[in-house]
């Protein structure tokens, strides 16, 4: 009978502490899905990954391609809207090269929606890309 009551609670306690393990796994498990979710940091998403396989979906459906001076050289995609990382929409992404790029942010800093001054960015400056084109081409620049 002492036995027995011994056998018992020694069970208990050895099947309490199994349930306690299965719960920290659990825990730990649920704690590691998040840690792979697509980091939300601008700085750290976009070194990582989940931006470069979102660039390459951009690209395989958009030409790489600067939107300013055409060129193919040096192409970044830039954020017209920051956020949601990962799953962000086609249109709010258009593919500058590194100097129009840097112009733009030298221009315009980083502010969390920047579609309109994106938009007329890009407007005027391929306007006075094309006008330098066609003055070079008759000579005058
Ligand atoms: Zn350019
Ligand atoms: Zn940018």
């Amino acid at each position: 009978m002492k036995d027995n009551w011994f056998e018992i609670s020694a069970r208990k306690i050895w099947k309490q502490a199994k349930r306690k393990q299965r719960k920290k796994k659990r825990k730990n498990r649920r704690r590691g899905q998040k840690k792979s979710r697509v980091p939300q940091r601008y700085k750290v998403y976009i070194r990582g990954r989940y931006w470069t396989e979102r660039k390459h979906r951009y690209f395989s459906a958009h030409a790489k391609r600067c939107a300013v001076c055409r060129t193919t050289q040096n192409v970044a995609l830039h954020h017209l809207v920051y956020g949601n990382y990962g799953a962000e929409r086609d249109e709010d992404l258009i593919p500058l090269c590194g100097r129009h790029h840097s112009i733009f942010h030298a221009l315009h800093g980083v502010a969390r929606n920047m579609k309109e001054t994106t938009a007329e960015y890009v407007y005027s400056a391929a306007f006075e890309e094309e006008a330098d084109r066609a003055l070079r081409a008759i000579g005058t620049r």
